[in-house]
């Protein structure tokens, strides 16, 4: 029998091309709280978003910064098995990880110098308003090589949060990777915000949104009109696939979809999307474990997209797009 007649191996396939195009990338990351999941504290997963925040902000907050190093080296060996290329990974500097994030992140950039691209970029887990955690933002910007950034954290203050990123972020000249619209709620319209700030900011090529989960829930006039605006503005869009696909039953009424960055509407509309592994082994995603595959399955099967050579920018040259490699 000859071969094709036992079935066609669309992962060997995929996985081939992906190599060919330059390899994997992980565009977006927390390393330095992977790895954080203990028989103890795997229960806690169950409590809400918001209070696991916080507990992850206890866990940097116990930990020494070569706990730090350790965790993030134990992603980039995992990530250096799959062919990664490069990895855009985020980094907690705030009043409670203070500079401990950072001095880990020196060391694994000369560690795996070489052997592996890593872009390191900001968290800002309490917010920017706070008086403290601006000044904890004003020493990670001076590190980072993009601009990090997470509005929900000051709720109503959202797009001042937005202006302190972007008027950084158009002073030095870097990219911005925000997290946005990531509850998969209705209620939510931080796109059409985010939107309006590139535009004020001129950020055009340069801004990246992580998740844009709620934008599916809105009608699907609302949906085309981002659209054209995001691909006016040149906005790039990270989906992080296994992140919200867990996305709570609740009883509000919102058009039929998946939880996921809608990129089956986005790629014909011609944005550009990225993807990345988001969380990994803590308390918000326990059983992530960084597979690159993975994420790309749970994506294809979750929006039914089933464009093999748009898979394979997604999960190659999209990425080195959104790092600002290419
Ligand atoms: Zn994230």
């Amino acid at each position: 029998m000859r071969k094709r007649d036992l079935g066609w191996d669309l992962k060997e396939y995929l996985l081939d091309k992906i190599k060919k195009s330059g390899g994997w990338v992980n565009a977006h990351a927390h390393l330095d709280r992977a790895h954080t999941l203990t028989p103890e504290n795997f229960h806690l997963g169950k409590i809400d978003f918001q209070k696991k925040w916080a507990l992850n902000t206890e866990i940097i907050k116990n930990s020494t910064w070569q706990e730090i190093y350790d965790r993030m080296c134990k992603g980039v060996e995992k990530m250096l098995e799959q062919g990664v290329y490069a990895i855009g990974t985020f980094i907690d500097v705030d009043p409670n990880a203070k500079d401990k994030g950072i001095k880990a992140a020196q060391k694994v950039r000369e560690k795996y110098k070489g052997d592996i691209i890593i872009r390191f970029i900001n968290q800002t887990l309490h917010g920017l308003i706070d008086k403290k955690a601006y000044e904890w933002f004003k020493v990670a910007v001076e590190f980072v090589d993009i601009i990090g950034g997470l509005p929900s954290k000051d709720k109503g203050k959202e797009e001042k949060h937005l202006d302190i990123l972007f008027s950084e972020a158009k002073k030095r000249g870097k990219m911005v990777h925000v997290h946005i619209d990531q509850k998969n709620d209705p209620e939510e319209k931080e796109t059409e915000l985010f939107i309006k700030k590139v535009e004020e900011y001129g950020l055009q090529g340069k801004a990246v949104i992580i998740h844009m989960i709620s934008l599916a829930c809105h009608p699907k006039n609302y949906r085309k009109k981002i659209y054209k605006k995001l691909k006016k503005n040149n906005i790039m869009v990270i989906s992080c696939p296994t992140a919200y696909i867990d996305s709570p039953r609740y009883e509000k009424l919102v058009p039929f979809h998946n939880a996921i960055t809608p990129v089956d509407e986005l790629v014909p509309e011609g944005i550009t999307v990225a993807l990345g592994t988001d969380n990994i082994n803590d308390l918000h995603k326990p059983f992530t474990d960084g597979d690159m595959w993975m994420e790309l399955r749970v994506l294809l099967e979750a929006c039914r997209f089933f464009e093999l050579e748009e898979l394979v920018k997604i999960a190659t040259v999209n990425g080195r797009k959104v790092l600002g490699l290419e």
